[in-house]
């Protein structure tokens, strides 16, 4: 409990933004909320109910400024200008998982980041912790944030998912286990479009890790190794792999005769990967990942074994949805980027129509290009720009198709697939040109394959 009431702002009016606001308030810092928006009725009335200030549509500078201590929205980049004049002006600036850190008592923490598979894998790690009888919550960018939690239900673990956007403003965030499940380019408008940046924000998740802290990563990664081999991280390293089958005995995972692996600790935990709940090979690793995690957390193999093969997967995340005259319709709308397209396709059986585009990062096409030539019988093109996609993909692919809405992508994808194909939404790019968000491209995309 802080003893006198102590200013501070929180930039931004989401989940995270409130969440800090909830925490701040309950520990005696005398809060207010500042959005340059409009903030969402369900967190004006959070805030309401717990009589705490908030500004939306503007930033008051002067208020902002009076503050000892700002917490900032991870959606609100360095570049705006409000942050710009809170830095030169001295005032610490920390991000709500930091501010989380800072109060969360004796609990552990279990933290995971990469450019893919943080939600599956964060959920994968807090299902069998559940299954063991843990006390564990799930929280960050999956579920309550992490301050939120702290303010409302602590719990002695927790599994957070970490985006970069948090990790830039972390002061001394220690998880007692982290892991970086890969790094592939994503979000680089953020990072002046240097993939250094990017990689260097990812491992902030190691920098206050110590000797007893333990680290989890993919050994199969060149940008994880190339950084490795140049930087030295203090944490226990235990790697994951899918390429050496040598390390028998070594302490971590790996794929053997289709046998998954984790050496932990004395204790060898195997399955098959037939029996993994979840199917693909990103799920092999994300699953090596989370494996090693519970075993760290102390749970025994037969709880492992139990919880990888009743594990649900996460909706959106190559989620089947029907078959249609032989046609199996896929939504993979949380492929927002190239990598994670390659693993939809890695996995695809079946000529595929593949439903692709919206807004744009900055994609290089060139990574799935010969599972394209493999596999992809057509292109359905579902975004405001197309251009990219067209110029890529115009001599490779036999028929690109410009479409703006699901009904119509999922029409057109309908007319071009045949008895025995798959259509698979996997979007490499953003919703934002068209959709809500993800969710809502995935829900329309779902909707329409049921409306044939
Ligand atoms: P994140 O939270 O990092 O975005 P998700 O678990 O939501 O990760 O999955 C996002 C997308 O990436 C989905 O299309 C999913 O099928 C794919 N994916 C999941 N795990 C991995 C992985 N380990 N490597 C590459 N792609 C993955």
């Amino acid at each position: 409990m802080k003893n006198t009431a102590s200013k501070i702002v929180i930039l931004g009016a989401a989940e995270s933004g409130v969440g800090a606001a909830l925490l701040a308030h309950k520990i005696g810092w005398d809060v207010i909320v500042s959005d340059a928006g409009k903030i969402k009725e369900v967190y004006k009335k959070a805030l309401q109910e717990q009589g705490i200030a908030f500004e939306e549509n503007g930033h008051t500078e002067s208020k902002i400024l009076a503050a000892e201590c700002v917490i900032k929205s991870p959606g609100i980049p360095n570049k705006a200008a409000i942050v710009q004049k809170i830095h030169a002006a001295g005032i610490e600036l920390i991000s709500e998982i930091e501010f989380g850190y800072r109060n969360k008592g004796e609990s552990k923490i279990i933290a995971i980041t990469g450019s893919n598979g943080k939600s599956t894998t964060t959920k994968m790690i807090y299902h069998t912790m559940q299954l063991a009888g843990l006390d564990v919550s799930m929280v960050g960018n999956i579920g309550n944030s992490f301050a939120k939690q702290i303010a409302e239900k602590p719990t002695e673990w927790y599994v957070i998912e970490v985006s970069s956007f948090q990790l830039d403003d972390i002061i001394s965030f220690r998880p007692n286990v982290a892991l970086i499940l890969n790094i592939s380019p994503d979000h680089l408008d953020r990072y002046e479009y240097k993939i250094e940046n990017y990689i260097k924000a990812k491992f902030k998740i190691t920098q206050n890790q110590e000797a007893n802290d333990i680290f989890i990563t993919n050994k199969d990664d060149t940008s994880i190794s190339n950084y490795l081999a140049n930087n030295i991280i203090k944490a226990r390293t235990i790697y994951f792999t899918m390429s050496e089958q040598t390390n028998q005995n070594s302490e971590g995972a790996f794929i053997e005769n289709e046998q998954l692996n984790i050496n932990y600790d004395g204790e060898r935990t195997t399955m098959s990967i037939h029996d993994l709940s979840v199917q693909g090979k990103h799920n092999q690793f994300n699953s090596m990942a989370a494996g090693i995690s519970a075993r760290t957390a102390g749970i025994r193999s037969a709880k492992i074994r139990e919880s990888f093969t009743s594990f649900e997967g996460i909706a959106h995340r190559l989620e089947f949805v029907a078959s249609v005259r032989g046609v199996d319709f896929i939504n993979d709308s949380k492929a927002t980027n190239v990598n994670s397209v390659w693993f939809a396709l890695e996995s695809m059986k079946k000529p595929t129509v593949l439903i692709l585009g919206g807004q744009d990062k900055g994609n290089d096409y060139n990574e799935i290009k010969e599972l394209v030539i493999e596999k992809v019988k057509a292109i359905v093109c579902l975004g405001v720009n197309n251009q990219n996609i067209h110029e890529f993909f115009e001599s490779i692919v036999p028929t690109i198709i410009d479409t703006q809405n699901a009904k119509d992508a999922v029409l057109a994808a309908y007319s071009l697939a045949e008895k025995n194909d798959v259509v698979l939404l996997a979007p490499a790019c953003a919703s934002f040109d068209v959709f809500e968000n993800y969710e809502d491209r995935g829900d329309q995309f779902k909707a329409a394959v049921r409306n044939l």
